[in-house]
């Protein structure tokens, strides 16, 4: 069958590819609401509560019907990451920042420059729900104390433009960290809503291997004999490069996981299904996009806190340049796109496999997403033949058995 895109918000969901980015929430001004679903994702509901207007315009921007990079680069694209100015090594100028945030602290050190140095009045980002902290909520901070206290990698579900509305709504200039699919909604509803290019002045991302259902969260407390009411704090990672997975309990007990430990069975990740499609993992919407920078695609141990960094615009280079001159971020070695396949493995083996994977979703009827500028086809033909047909036949298979559902 002819690839096709979904044509209401309610086949986005149905199919498995809304990632919960919270557009549909910013959209409807609050009347369509994200919640957590049975399975663990966060989806928009009612799915049938918009007017035309609303849904034309979330169609226009869901990360489950399309996807198309942002820069404003005069460079060729790599066939793998896309469009970028300067990849090197980076970390947060102040020690602490670098300590407490996922992986050196690129984001948070940025996102609170921009704060200090009056680029920005807020940065909207998410962080932990202080009343289930489990579960996440889009944050607005308006002090780099407030950037600081959400550091960290989010794995579950989040919805970060859930906040988008009341941001655009405040008139004033800010910044957004948030994944590279949430990115990608914000790019092309800017032409819907004119005041996104006005007022974000930065876009800031991670490289992401996928988010979580809550199951993941939730399967992590059951192994500890705890009930999620009992939990003050969840922490995925950060203290540490990557440091460990803590959860602390309102009568005083913690417990610690190893990254490896959290992380090292793949069949217990309880992964998106659109992340398994995710055409733009690597943030090609952004200014800048941080990532982790581990040989081979994975931590050995601790180490003091290196990102990757990609970036991606003028905008980009102009915010690297400025926080490196307040000191608030320090640039290390740089990394040529061939170096950087080796530190993200996993990520190249998913864009080559795309194209198929698409043609496998459109044998079987089921909507793709449009990639236009993210050079799916040409990265598809790295495969062989043969690589080709199993995963055509892979995927057909389990859209067949209903992987690719709400
Ligand atoms: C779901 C997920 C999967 C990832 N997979 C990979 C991978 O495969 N390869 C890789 O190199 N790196 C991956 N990362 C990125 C890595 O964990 C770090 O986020 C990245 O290196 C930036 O580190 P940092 O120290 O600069 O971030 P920090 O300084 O700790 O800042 C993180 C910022 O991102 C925001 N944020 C965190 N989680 C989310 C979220 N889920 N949605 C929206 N905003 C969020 C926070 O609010 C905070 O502002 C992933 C991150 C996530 C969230
Ligand atoms: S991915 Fe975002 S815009 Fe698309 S349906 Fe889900 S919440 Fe709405
Ligand atoms: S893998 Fe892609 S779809 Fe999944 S959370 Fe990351 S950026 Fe979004």
């Amino acid at each position: 069958m002819e690839p096709r895109v979904a044509e209401s918000v309610a086949e986005i969901v149905a199919s498995g590819l809304c990632i919960g980015c919270g557009l549909c929430e910013a959209v409807t001004e609050q009347r369509v609401s994200m919640r957590l679903t049975d399975s663990g994702s966060l989806r928009p509901a009612p799915i049938d509560g918009f007017s035309p207007e609303e849904e034309t315009a979330i169609l226009a921007a869901c990360p489950g019907t399309t996807a198309s990079p942002r820069s404003d680069l005069d460079v060729p694209a790599d066939p793998v990451w896309g469009r970028v100015g300067d990849i090197r090594y980076a970390w947060a100028g102040h020690p602490d920042v670098r300590f407490e945030a996922a992986t050196g602290g690129v984001l948070t050190a940025l996102g609170m420059h921009l704060l200090d140095s009056g680029q920005a009045a807020f940065v909207l980002h998410v962080g932990a729900d202080p009343s289930a902290p489990m579960r996440s909520r889009w944050v607005i901070s308006e002090t780099s104390a407030s950037v600081r206290a959400n550091a960290g990698s989010w794995y579950g579900p989040t919805a970060p433009l859930a906040g988008l509305g009341k941001a655009l709504d405040r008139g004033q200039p800010f910044a957004i960290i948030a994944k590279p699919c949430d990115l990608g909604a914000v790019h092309a509803y800017a032409r819907t809503d004119k005041r996104v290019d006005d007022l974000v002045v930065a876009r800031l991302t991670m490289v992401c291997g996928g988010q979580s259902r809550f199951e993941k969260s939730a399967d992590v407390i059951d192994e500890l004999g705890l009930d999620e009411t009992e939990v003050s704090l969840f922490r995925y990672r950060g203290y540490g490069n990557p440091g460990p997975t803590r959860v602390e309990t309102h009568d005083g007990r913690s417990f610690e996981l190893t990254y490896n430990e959290m992380w090292d069975d793949e069949a217990g990740w309880k992964t998106e299904s659109r992340c398994t499609v995710c055409p733009d993992a690597l943030g090609e919407c952004a200014d800048v996009a941080a990532a982790d920078a581990w040989p081979g695609g994975g931590p050995t141990g601790e180490d003091e806190g290196f990102n990757g960094i990609m970036v991606r615009s003028l905008a980009g280079t102009a915010l690297v340049q400025s926080a490196v001159d307040a000191g608030a971020l320090v640039i290390g070695d740089e990394i040529t796109a061939r170096e950087y396949d080796d530190l993200q493995p996993h990520q190249v083996r998913k864009k080559v496999a795309l194209s198929a994977r698409y043609a496998g979703m459109s044998a079987a009827g089921h909507p793709v997403i449009a990639t236009d500028g993210l050079r799916v086809d040409e990265l598809g033909e790295r495969l062989t033949n043969d690589q080709r047909a199993a995963e055509i036949a892979g995927t057909t298979r389990r859209v067949e058995a209903g992987r690719y559902s709400s």
